[in-house]
Parts: C-alpha cells; sequence; structure tokens
C-alpha cells in the first residue's frame, strides 16, 4: 500500500530537485514540528466504554498558526495524518494565507455512530487537545466525516476549559456558532475558481462532461456548482456506490436522494457501476473528492480524462502524476485546487478574532481573487520550469516558507 507520508516526501523532492534550497531548510521542513496522540474514550448509547486513537500534527508554522483539519476514519493513522499535514502547510503558502499546516483525526468508522455518540467523540478529542490548539497556536477544522455541528461541539468544549469562547479555536462551525457565509461550499468553489481561470490553458471545451468521485463536504458541492454552470456531470461515486449517466446526473434530485438514502446507489435514471469505475469514465475532467492514493501505478492507464483536478488530498501518487504528465493530462494539484476551503476558514477566523460579519458576497470576491491569482502564478511558474502544476505549486509555497523562515 502507499504511504501518504513517503509520497508527499516523494513530491517535495521531484519539486526541488528543479530549483535550489537552502540545505537546512530541505533537511527541516521533511519533518513535522510536533505529533500528538491521544485515547479518546466514549461512552457508547448501549453503554460499553470504547476508547479511540486520536492525533494531532503539527507540521509547521513559520507563516502562523498550525491550521487543518480533522478526520474521523477507520483508516485514518499518523502516517496519514503526518502526510495532510505537510500538505496543509504547503497549501496555505500556496493561497498566501497567513497560517502553517497541522491535521488531526481519529480511527473510528462513525457512519453508524448516533449524535450523541458523535457529540461524546468530538468533545473528547477537544479536551485531550485543549492545551495543543488555540486561536493563536492550532487551529483545527472540518474533513472527512467531520461537519460543522461536530466543529461546535468542539468550540463549545474548548470554551468550557479555557474560557476563551471566540470561537476562532475552530473553523468550520454553522453560521449561527460563529461559522463564516461560505464556508459550507468554499473548498468546491474556490475549486471552480481554478477550473474557470486555467479551463482554456488546460485545453478544455466551454462545457465539460465531468466525473467526480466523492459525494462529500467537497464533491456533492462541487457536483452542484459544475452543473449549475451548464456542464455534465455523468458520473459519480460516494464510500457506499458508484452511478453513471453519459447523458448527465440530475444533481439536484441526486442531492435530494442522497439525503434521504445516505448514498447515490439506487438513484433512478442512472446505471450503477463498480466504486473504481467512476475514475475510468471518458470524459474532459475528473475530479477526484474522496480519499488519498485512487489513482496508483496500478490503475493510472485506465485514467481517460483530459485533465484531473484534485479537491480530494492527495488522490495521485506521484508513480501516477509521471504516467499522466507523460499522456499530456494535467493535474491540477489539492495544494491549489482544495484550497478555497481552508482559505474560507481563516477568513472565518479572522472575522472571529476581529468580531465581524462579513456577507457571502464579500467573501467569495475575496476568495475568487486568491484562487484566480495563485492558479495563474503556478501554472505560469509551470511553464517556467518546463514541469507540472503539483511541482510549480510546491516551488511556489516551499519558496513561501523558506522565507518565514528565514
Ligand atoms: N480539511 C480541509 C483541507 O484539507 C480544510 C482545512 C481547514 O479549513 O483548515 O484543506
Amino acid at each position: 500500500m502507499n504511504n501518504p507520508f513517503e509520497n508527499a516526501l516523494a513530491q517535495l523532492e521531484r519539486a526541488t530537485s528543479l530549483v535550489s534550497f537552502d540545505p537546512d531548510f530541505l533537511r527541516v521542513i521533511r519533518h513535522p514540528n510536533r505529533q500528538v496522540r491521544i485515547s479518546i474514550p466514549v461512552k457508547m448509547d448501549d453503554g460499553r466504554l470504547e476508547v479511540f486513537e486520536g492525533y494531532r500534527v503539527q507540521f509547521n508554522n513559520a507563516r502562523g498558526p498550525y491550521k487543518g483539519g480533522i478526520r474521523f476514519h477507520q483508516d485514518t493513522d499518523i502516517e496519514e495524518v503526518k502526510a495532510l499535514a505537510f500538505w496543509m502547510a504547503l497549501k496555505c503558502a500556496v493561497v498566501n494565507i497567513p497560517m502553517g499546516g497541522g491535521k488531526g483525526g481519529v480511527t473510528v468508522d462513525p457512519k453508524p455512530f448516533t449524535d450523541g455518540e458523535k457529540e461524546r467523540l468530538a468533545r473528547g478529542w477537544m479536551r485531550g487537545m485543549a492545551d495543543v490548539v488555540g486561536p493563536q497556536k492550532d487551529v483545527p477544522a472540518p474533513d472527512v466525516n467531520t461537519t460543522p455541528q461536530i466543529m461546535e461541539w468542539m468550540a463549545d468544549e474548548y470554551g468550557k476549559i479555557t474560557g476563551d469562547t471566540s470561537g476562532a479555536v475552530i473553523t468550520g462551525k454553522p453560521i449561527e456558532a460563529g461559522g463564516s457565509q461560505g464556508r459550507g461550499t468554499a473548498t468546491a468553489q474556490g475549486g471552480f475558481y481554478v477550473f474557470e481561470t486555467l479551463r482554456e490553458k488546460l485545453g478544455l471545451p466551454e462545457k465539460c462532461t465531468v466525473a467526480i468521485q466523492g459525494f462529500g463536504n467537497a464533491g456533492q458541492v462541487a457536483a452542484q456548482l459544475w452543473s449549475q454552470a451548464g456542464h455534465k456531470v455523468i458520473a459519480v461515486s460516494d464510500s457506499r456506490a458508484a452511478i453513471v449517466n453519459p447523458e448527465g446526473l440530475d444533481i439536484e434530485a441526486l442531492v435530494a436522494h442522497k439525503a434521504s438514502t445516505r448514498s447515490v446507489g439506487g438513484f433512478d435514471g442512472a446505471q450503477t457501476i463498480d466504486s473504481m469505475e467512476v475514475l475510468y469514465q471518458i470524459c474532459d475532467l475528473l475530479i477526484p473528492a474522496a480519499l488519498e492514493n485512487q489513482i496508483h501505478e496500478e490503475n493510472v492507464e485506465k485514467i481517460q480524462a483530459k485533465v484531473v483536478l484534485e479537491l480530494a488530498n492527495g488522490p495521485t501518487t506521484p508513480k501516477a502524476d509521471d504516467n499522466l504528465f507523460a499522456r499530456g493530462i494535467p493535474v491540477v494539484p489539492d495544494i491549489l485546487a482544495n484550497a478555497g476551503g481552508v482559505t474560507v476558514s481563516t477568513f472565518e477566523w479572522e472575522q472571529n478574532i476581529k468580531k465581524e460579519n462579513w456577507s457571502e458576497e464579500e467573501v467569495f470576491d475575496k476568495l475568487k481573487t486568491i484562487m484566480d491569482r495563485e492558479a495563474l502564478a503556478i501554472a505560469d511558474k509551470a511553464v517556467q520550469l518546463n514541469t507540472d502544476l503539483r511541482r510549480a505549486a510546491f516551488v511556489i509555497a516551499l519558496e513561501r516558507i523558506q522565507t518565514a523562515m528565514e
């Protein structure tokens, strides 16, 4: 199996072979500043006590407080969280927000949990981490299987423990609990701005056919945004099923279907296909919006999209990157394509600290300015270095982090 942190280091080496960096910087940036592991006892509804393992990896804070989500997933472990924390440091530098990189997680499948069980797990994570996080130290957020409600429980727990009820310790909260307008859709929205800015350079037609892997925080909103803009979403999947309709899926009906059945499977007017087949569709744009290591050495030859835009973190391994690059299939990398989420998270943090409330229009204007500017800068850098977009994004991010560390 691909170790995500080894993949992240391989990406680092490939990018830093193109331009010269201070050797001491390169030595340091391979290592997280701090890795925290906790045990979280949770009373289940049936009276049993279960103990889960929780993590926070604080990778680099040269540019600002550590920033990054918390993932609840059965396959999450410290290596995965370390890779994700590293990518967060780069991502925040790519969009030039004043944040470092961190990530958290719990090894757990929360799908069968009741709300009460989720709440006790969320509060338990924050109780164990209250002394390592904080508005000026480390600011978590949602990630895979974590929601605004979970952020609210965590913020509340932090307030009870420390007395700081500003909410600035965690982002992605519900609007009523200090969340920002636009945060819920920001990851996909940021990816959409990048897509629009780079579409012609990527050789894509005005109206694209799109396949999306994942129908959660990022994938579902992406399906809505692309279809509302007149593109044709032909295939989607979630952790339970995948469906295809070459004529295009009715996304609003699909969102309703998913809300009532909890899966995209069995949706009327679409054919159910093998889960991984969603990646192999003939289409203009493939959007992996689920987990890492989905496109790898063994299946990359089956990719038939013209462009890959990564809303997930780490969906493409370095070997698969090489294959796609050789075949002329551009990959818009995660640290650019999905950086809209953390950007609006940072707006939320700023609003909490300043006790302000920005309108959705203001949030998206600011987001668009950042995404457009950085997407163009990365595309230019790739041309200048005669390399792919991922290496170009890494170079820009690493230069910014190096400058801050100096
Ligand atoms: N979990 C998201 C990511 O991977 C958002 C992180 C944040 O908002 O801090 O970028």
